[in-house]
């Protein structure tokens, strides 16, 4: 199993590297947040420990971006700061766990093992969000059972949202991801794909999972 740490931190990086290698973990040092998420978009890591101040990246934004990407590498948050806000906000943008500084071996790496164990299986094909069930390999969508029928631009627009649940997209974002970089239609075609969506998913008993929000776009809520 391959590890990444992104910690700016030299003595900390070393440390919890000779921590996770005397583990028989494979390790890689990201020194700064933007190496840290290159590695994260290329690499195939079994888990990521991030550290939340970083340079020229800070740990929220490697976590938001990864989610937004689609990678579901458990994540686990260090923060220097015992804050509640800071917790709440690394849980918020899609780590899984967050640990305190200065942190016991044993801490570390029990919350380490407690992650893999619960990390998503790579090979399965379905996508689930509470009620909503979605299955890659069939291409089909379910909400409680009742299948939903979706054209492959619904299709595609609906997974990345379960994918990346409760976390909003803007209709920038959503363009680039679903259609091609040079679309060049109105931007307005985001807002009838998600309208037809939401109607569908209605239908389908599904009401108000997909929430606008103010000021940003949409985002899917579990
Ligand atoms: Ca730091």
């Amino acid at each position: 199993m391959r590890i990444l740490i992104v910690e700016d931190t030299q003595p900390i990086a070393t440390a919890v590297r000779s921590m996770l290698e005397l583990r028989k973990f494979a390790v890689d040092v990201a020194g700064d947040g933007e190496t840290g998420l290159d590695y994260l978009l290329r690499g195939t890591y079994s888990a990521a420990i991030i550290d939340v101040g970083l340079p020229r990246r800070d740990g929220f934004d490697v976590a938001l971006q990864v989610r937004a990407a689609g990678v579901q590498t458990p994540i686990l948050m260090l923060t220097a700061r015992d804050a509640v806000e800071d917790r709440v906000r690394g849980l918020d943008v899609g780590a899984d766990d967050y640990l305190v500084k200065p942190f016991a071996e044993e801490e570390l790496i029990a919350r380490l093992n407690a992650l893999l164990r619960r990390a998503p299986n790579p090979i399965s094909n379905i996508l689930e969000a509470g009620p909503l069930r979605i299955d890659l390999l069939a291409r089909s969508a379910r909400f409680d059972g009742v299948d939903i029928a979706l054209g492959t631009t619904e299709f595609r627009l609906l997974e990345l949202l379960v994918r990346n649940a409760n976390i909003a997209f803007s209709r920038s974002d959503l363009l680039e991801r679903i259609w091609d970089y040079d679309f060049d239609g109105s931007p307005n075609i985001v807002d009838v794909y998600i309208s037809q969506l939401r109607r569908k998913l209605k239908q389908a008993g599904a009401h108000g999972i997909i929430a606008t929000v103010w000021g940003v776009g949409y985002k899917l809520i579990a």
